[in-house]
């Protein structure tokens, strides 16, 4: 955070930005025509304090994102017991960091390979949860950035729903950079229609942030997950 707010107008400041997203979400799910109680939007909290999460909390907020594991496993530490609150983890996942996440995590939104299915399984196993978790699609096929591409989806899937600790609740991407985000969103929103005939449960499609959540929820996103609408602007070298 640049500016530094008093406790108050920091607490003013999320519940405006909350605010102005859900009005944003509002007005998107009435041109799509879609029941706004059918987007869940998960507040994306890294690089901020978990003094901050906890004010979400506060607000209503139940569910927030996080992407390094460091990170999160600090925030979470410090947050123990604050009832309902989920954390989802929407990071690239080294093998060796996935037990660590299952041992917090509710959902992991960024499962894109076999190897990281087996890990997150015996770490939820050994940790006695089950975590949720959504194949990431690369929808340019560009895996640098993270997310398997759509070929790969239905082994990356199934292999989740084999998983004994595991629950496959659909999948997630990121639009591409340089593309039109209505187009990248209405491909995942097809990858997810051609995987629920194997997997009739796993229906969230999480997609959409603070500059495209419009074209998401026009797509058909079940999932936004927005950072920068309602916490600012995070420092550049992240
Ligand atoms: C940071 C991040 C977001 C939130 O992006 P904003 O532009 O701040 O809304 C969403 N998804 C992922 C995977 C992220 O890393």
């Amino acid at each position: 955070m640049t500016v530094h707010l008093g406790e108050d107008g920091r607490r003013e400041e999320l519940a405006r930005n909350l605010d102005a997203v859900r009005q944003r979400v509002e007005r998107a799910c009435a041109a799509a025509g879609r029941d706004p109680a059918d987007v869940t939007t998960i507040v994306v909290t890294k690089t901020f304090p978990s003094a901050d999460v906890r004010v979400l909390w506060e607000l209503g907020v139940r569910d927030v994102a996080e992407n390094r594991d460091q990170e999160a496993r600090g925030k979470v530490a410090e947050l123990h017991g604050l009832p309902d609150l989920r954390w989802h983890f929407v990071g690239r996942l080294q093998t060796n960091k996935a037990g660590s996440v299952a041992a917090y995590a509710d959902v992991v939104h960024s499962v894109d390979r076999l190897r990281l299915v087996r890990a997150l399984d015996r770490g939820a196993g050994a940790a006695g949860r089950r975590l949720g978790c959504l194949v990431q699609i690369s929808l340019d096929g560009d895996t640098r950035r993270g997310g398997i591409a759509a070929e790969g989806a239905p082994d990356v899937a199934a292999a989740v729903a084999a998983a004994e600790n595991l629950t496959l609740l659909g999948v997630m991407a990121v639009a591409p950079l340089g593309e039109d985000p209505a187009a990248a969103f209405g491909r995942l929103t097809r990858i997810s229609n051609e995987l629920r005939p194997d997997h009739p449960n796993a229906g969230w499609i999480s997609a959409g942030m603070s500059g495209d959540l419009e074209q998401a929820v026009a797509a058909g996103a079940t999932h936004l997950r927005v950072g920068a609408a309602v916490l600012g602007s995070r420092p550049p070298l992240r």
